[in-house]
């Protein structure tokens, strides 16, 4: 019999609907301890390993969670991992850990958009769906999974796009790997290839900046009088960047401070296609690093995570080309 590991950390799919003041909260005990009660010819446990809304949720927790995963699939003979999140940022925590745990054992994450006392909530549903990814042999070496509305994601591409629809979280340009259904979980596509760093802690504080039209030079000044690390901005469309920014983005690479490349757009990529005042052929002369189609918030936990191992800039331009 399978042997499979839930580990909560809160979000909706843990919280419930006040009756009288419509305020969705977190409970002290969580509803979706009954939930599983019902699912046979599997061992499971459960671990209350935190209990808070997934704005709360901070790198630290990650790192925490990603060598307790680590530690329960290698050490303690689990044969898969699910881990319930607010939708919010889960995104962010299921990127960190595809980049971070090393077993290839599965590892699943859900949550919910409906609390679990409203009408349609969504949150028992997408648990026992991820639990039966995990017990699949075919879940095996696909790196972290992201299962909602019965559908199997990719924690590379999988993005929450929606603010209250159940069928939020989209892979955008690539689609689902795999549906879950009555009768079992079947997969389509395979990911090409996973990136993994063994990292012991994070060191580096990286920020993320939205570029608009007509962008000053005055946000980008200021970030140059605080301590950072490394900056990760979404730039327009093919990757370009209004001409005052450069000068002060100038001084953070001078600085030695990785400045990595990401578009606003949601599909396609970022590339020095264009040659003027602030075009990605200027940018790339300077030395901004570009990407291959993650997102903003998912480049800042990859910079955070690959800046422990190397401050190199050719080499962060090939960890981000993958
Ligand atoms: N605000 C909630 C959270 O991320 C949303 C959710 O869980 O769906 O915790």
């Amino acid at each position: 019999m399978k042997k499979i590991l839930i580990i909560h950390t809160g979000g909706t799919i843990a919280m419930s609907e006040d009756r009288q003041t419509g305020a969705v909260k977190p409970n002290l005990e969580n509803p979706l301890h009954e939930t599983i009660m019902n699912i046979q010819a599997v061992h499971i446990d459960v671990e209350d390993f935190l209990n808070v809304p997934s704005p709360h949720i901070t790198p630290s927790h990650m790192i925490t969670l990603s060598k307790r995963i680590d530690y329960c699939l290698m050490d303690q003979g689990y044969d898969g991992v699910v881990i319930t999140h607010g939708t919010d940022t889960l995104e962010e925590t299921a990127y960190f850990l595809d980049l971070t745990v090393q077993s290839n054992k599965p590892v699943v994450i859900t949550g919910a958009m409906r609390s679990s006392n409203e009408l349609g909530s969504d949150g028992p549903h997408n648990l026992i769906s991820s639990i039966h990814t995990a017990m699949s042999d075919s879940a095996i070496d696909k790196g972290v999974l992201v299962v909602l509305n019965d559908e199997i994601h990719t924690a590379k591409n999988a993005t929450k796009t929606h603010t209250s629809n159940i069928a939020t979280f989209q892979s955008p340009q690539y689609g689902p790997i795999g549906i879950v259904t009555k009768r079992g979980v079947f997969f389509h596509h395979s990911p090409t290839q996973r990136d993994q760093f063994k990292v012991e802690e994070l060191h580096h504080k990286v920020l993320l900046l939205k570029a608009v039209a007509g962008m000053e030079s005055d946000i980008i000044n200021a970030l140059c009088n605080i301590h950072l690390d490394g900056l990760v901005v979404e730039a327009l469309g093919q990757g370009n960047l209004p001409p005052e920014t450069i000068k002060p983005l100038k001084k953070l690479i001078d600085r030695n401070i990785p400045v990595v490349l990401v578009s606003r757009c949601f599909n396609g990529i970022v590339q020095d296609i264009y040659g003027y005042e602030g075009g990605g052929k200027q940018l790339k002369d300077m030395g901004v690093i570009f990407t291959n189609g993650i997102n903003g918030q998912k480049a800042r936990i990859k910079l955070m995570v690959a800046l422990e191992r190397t401050r190199d800039v050719q080499e962060l331009q090939k960890i981000f080309q993958q």
